[in-house]
């Protein structure tokens, strides 16, 4: 069977769930290929092995950590020269997408990003994107070379399925440009204790409706009962309620989690465009005629500083 490269974002060993959900898509399609590159990277084996890698090819070196993307494109066409996988499946955050643009423009090879779901095809994967404001979904090909194909978080389940995992080094040697960009400082940003927005697998919006950041508080009681990410419409972080690392939509990220509950957001189609690919859609809005409610499965027509607060309270009963 041929085998499937999947590069894998961990923190110190800790493998991240997208990296778990691109295992399910790539014994889809072959057999999973893992490389993990930087601190902690042998100790990511036993989680990949659970998910059905069948080989982790292992790297560290203070390249990864000093130098921007370069060095880990280096290592991923390491692996790809050893192992001359049949596609490259890479998860879609922003460092994601570009490693693997780097990588196909180095191997010479069509690239897919994006994609929501995968499929085995006779001429090769097919991946499912979602386009035009998540109005229409497109499958497409690579049609030159290995494809490259990045992967947005929650396309996939998680499925366990042991796999031999077997823990290789990967032998790197870094290009001339590995170094040219160094990393000064690394900020980390304090953390909420919430999940990150764009592998939550549930996300509570608030919108204009909110009416202030000091409102806010009620759309995180929500997303706290459910254990979920909390999100904001362009309209409230323009108004300063909400960092911008929380908006979702065109401008900001794009979401697609299980349940999303989006609290006095209208629907415009840039909010649409980074969530509605999420899995079931509940909308709390005042107005019956608000455009979100033509694409919801669940829908409250209803102030939301009562009725957020009572879904809470219900949440937390339970
Ligand atoms: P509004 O459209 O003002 O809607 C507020 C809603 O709250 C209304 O439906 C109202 O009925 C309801 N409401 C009010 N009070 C209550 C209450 N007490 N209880 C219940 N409901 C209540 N927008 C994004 O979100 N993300 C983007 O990334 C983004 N990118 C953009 C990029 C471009 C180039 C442009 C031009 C626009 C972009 N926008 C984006 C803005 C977008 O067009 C909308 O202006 C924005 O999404 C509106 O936010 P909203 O739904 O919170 O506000």
């Amino acid at each position: 069977m041929a085998e499937v490269l999947v590069y894998v974002d961990h923190v110190d060993g800790a493998v991240r769930k997208p990296t778990l959900e691109l295992l399910t898509l790539a014994r889809r399609i072959g057999e999973p290929v893992a490389v993990a590159l930087g601190a902690g990277a042998e100790n990511t084996a036993a989680a990949l092995a659970e998910h059905g890698a069948v080989k982790v090819l292992t790297a560290d070196a203070p390249e990864f950590a000093e130098y921007l993307v370069v060095p880990k494109v280096d290592a991923l066409q390491a692996a790809y020269d050893a192992v001359s996988p049949a596609a490259v499946l890479v998860p879609s955050s922003a460092e994601g997408k570009e490693i693997a643009a780097r990588l196909a423009v180095r191997i010479g090879s069509g690239i897919i990003t994006d994609a929501v779901d995968l499929e085995a095809g006779d001429e090769g994967p097919v991946a499912t994107q979602s386009a035009f404001a998540a109005s229409f979904t497109t499958k497409s090909r690579v049609s030159k070379g290995t494809p490259v194909i990045t992967v947005k978080p929650n396309s996939a389940a998680v499925e366990a399925a042991p796999a031999a995992g077997a823990v290789e080094a990967l032998s790197v040697t870094f290009s001339a440009l590995a170094t040219g960009t160094k990393v000064t400082s690394r900020t980390p940003r304090e953390s909420t204790g919430r999940p990150e927005l764009t592998e939550a697998a549930i996300v509570v919006s608030g919108g204009r409706g909110v009416n202030g950041a000091e409102n806010f508080g009620i759309i995180e009681a929500l997303a706290d009962s459910l254990g979920a990410a909390v999100g904001a419409s362009r309209a409230a972080v323009d108004a300063g309620w909400y960092p911008h690392s929380n908006q979702v939509g065109q401008t900001g990220k794009s979401v697609s989690p299980q349940l999303y509950i989006a609290n006095g957001i209208s629907g415009a189609i840039q909010h649409r465009a980074g969530m509605q690919t999420s899995k079931t859609i509940v909308a709390v809005n005042k107005d019956a005629e608000a455009p979100i409610f033509d694409l919801v499965d669940y829908g409250v027509v209803g102030d939301l500083f009562q009725v957020v607060p009572q879904l809470t309270e219900e949440v937390n009963a339970r």
